[in-house]
């Protein structure tokens, strides 16, 4: 079939399917680089459109279009909503069972669904892959490709298998898609993915409804700031970005005082909790969300009419991304930026950890070996006492993992070693002390007496992953059980070592052990420049628009 009949099918499709009359600027050159099988990295600001680029051209291609989406969270919600557009489509995650992931499979291959959405994850898992072999890809697109790079804001190590995935399908045309753009992430991308003369698309980063603001505010002046946006527009959605979780919980409880309708959003609540507040914010139940940047990551709510950031971003990309969520459609919005000089200085303690001086490196290494022992039990605090230079926890385990790339060690990824337990008192009597309203711990205890007693009586290592596993129960079930009873003086309990098993694979004495040097200064370097750009971007006195445009070398800055 030629290109313009395609072309002209998918205009049709467009209107049928999501009722919208035109292509938006970049979109048809991305679909009419999939109609011809060449590989794109599309650059689109949030909101710009890029869902739209693997999804339409699905429905006419030959095979299945897969799609690799960070955000378990999100992949049900981008299901349903195109199988209410009369989408065929469906997704694989961990939350999925096996048998139910085999089917979804068989239903990719025989044509029963278009689009395949997988966690990058999936790759680790080699019956899948073998699956996934069968099917007929015809394209493979990278949704926030910016995760494969560790010059974005959003590394995630599993895109990194990408490349591998790729030609495990048997090399389909790719769309890498993302909303950063700076030069170095956008090489890294084509780099990372093996991708040949791939066509760069790039739309404009303006974003004309958008009106930006920032100041400097102290502590005690920002919940009055932030409270005033919110009183101002009643109605309205926003959202609040804040730097930790417990600011989140401090400016949340503010809101609620002053009864706003507002919800909390991080890491640290359960996964349940946050698709709820997620659901709510999307159907406008909930107004307000105060998040840590764990929230937003692919959400689509076209009517958040401002955007606060409570703290300043580490840098821009991160800023006009978050940002960026504002006003997806169309209509007018406003992001306000609050900074206060002490921000700069939780950023700097984030490169830090991410940076570790390569003499650091080295001198772990070598603490390492004067272990004879090839297997060396270390926590990370043990290994900072001995360490010559000060130097952060999180600069340690980004230096091991720096030895381990180099295959010089290994960690064992195990996140639970076994824990000592002992029953000071026989079930009887624990049984009696828990009383008849705690159902699920005297359940546990039934099946520790079933299954574990004489073990836990004479006093053993038990690793609870594996005995929830057993019990079918939920490990926290087990440890807030034990907690108690060692409370109570009931149980001997020592808990697992909480550091890590390091191996030692290679021993090299003396300098040369492949440390690249200049490549780990130029990232440190780079990070701080992004956090002074950041800065600047806050005391800058020209049009806030152009300075983000500057940044990212849109040549529509000079339009502003
Ligand atoms: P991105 O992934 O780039 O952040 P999305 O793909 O989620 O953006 O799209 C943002 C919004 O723009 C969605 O609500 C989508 O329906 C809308 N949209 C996309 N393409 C068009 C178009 N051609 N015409 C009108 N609206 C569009
Ligand atoms: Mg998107």
């Amino acid at each position: 079939m030629n290109i313009e009949k395609q072309k002209q099918d998918l205009k049709e499709l467009l209107k049928i399917h999501w009722g919208f009359d035109s292509f938006r600027s970049g979109q048809a050159k991305v679909l009419e680089n999939v109609l011809k099988g060449k590989s794109s990295v599309v650059i689109m600001p949030t909101g710009g459109g890029k869902s739209l680029c693997y999804q339409l051209p699905a429905l006419i291609l030959e095979g299945v279009t897969i799609i690799i989406s960070p955000l378990i969270s999100l992949m049900k919600d981008q299901v349903d909503s195109l199988e209410r557009q009369g989408i065929p489509a469906t997704f694989i995650n961990s939350s999925i069972s096996r048998i139910e992931s085999l089917k979804r499979l068989n239903d990719a291959k025989s044509g029963a669904i278009k689009l395949l959405y997988l966690a990058p994850e999936r790759f680790y898992n080699e019956d899948f892959s073998r699956a996934l072999k069968d099917i007929s890809v015809s394209l493979f697109a990278v949704d926030e490709a910016h995760c494969i790079s560790q010059w974005g804001h959003d590394f995630r190590p599993s895109y990194t298998r990408l490349k591998k995935a790729v030609e495990l399908v048997g090399n389909p045309t790719v769309l890498a898609l993302t909303a950063t753009a700076t030069p170095e992430v956008r090489k890294d991308i084509v780099k990372q993915l093996g991708l040949e003369n791939p066509e760069i698309v790039v739309t404009g980063f303006a974003r004309p409804n958008l009106r930006f603001s920032a100041r400097a505010a102290k502590e005690a002046e920002k919940t009055n700031l932030v409270l005033e946006a919110v009183l101002n527009d009643p109605q309205e959605s926003g959202i609040i970005y804040a730097s930790t979780r417990a600011r989140v919980d401090g400016i949340l409880q503010i809101l609620l005082d002053n009864n706003v309708e507002a919800a909390a959003y991080h890491a640290g609540m359960d996964a349940e909790d946050r698709k709820w507040v997620q659901n709510n914010f999307i159907n406008d139940k909930i107004k307000v969300i105060v998040a840590t940047n764990a929230f937003g990551l692919g959400i689509d709510k076209p009517n958040i009419r401002y955007l606060i950031h409570y703290d300043m971003p580490g840098t821009l990309e991160a800023y006009y991304q978050e940002a960026g969520r504002a006003g997806r459609d169309g209509k007018e919005s406003f992001c306000l930026l609050l900074y206060n000089s002490r921000d700069r200085a939780l950023h700097e303690f984030f490169i830090k950890g991410d940076n570790p001086p390569p003499e650091a490196i080295k001198e772990i290494y070598d603490i390492l070996l004067s272990y004879e022992s090839d297997l060396v039990l270390l926590t990370y605090a043990e290994i900072s006492s001995i360490l010559s230079t000060d130097v952060p926890d999180m600069a340690i385990g980004t230096s091991l993992k720096i030895l381990e790339k180099l295959g010089l060690v290994a960690r064992s990824h195990e996140k639970q070693g076994s824990a000592y337990l002992k029953l000071l008192k026989d079930f009887n009597y624990i049984r009696d002390i828990i009383g008849t309203r705690a159902k699920k711990q005297l359940e546990l205890l039934r099946g520790w007496e079933e299954k574990f007693s004489k073990e836990l009586i004479q006093g053993s290592e038990f690793n609870f992953e594996e005995m929830a596993g057993i019990l079918d129960m939920k490990k926290d079930t087990i440890t807030r059980l034990v907690k108690k009873l060692s409370d109570l003086g009931l149980a001997e309990y020592t808990p697992p070592f909480k550091g890590t098993e390091i191996k030692i694979l290679k021993r090299i004495e003396g300098e040369e052990i492949g440390l690249d040097t200049s490549a780990l200064k130029s990232k440190l370097d780079q990070s701080y420049d992004k956090l002074d750009k950041m800065e600047e971007y806050i005391f800058s006195r020209e049009c806030r628009q152009k300075f983000i445009l500057d940044y990212f070398k849109d040549a529509n800055a000079r339009l502003c």
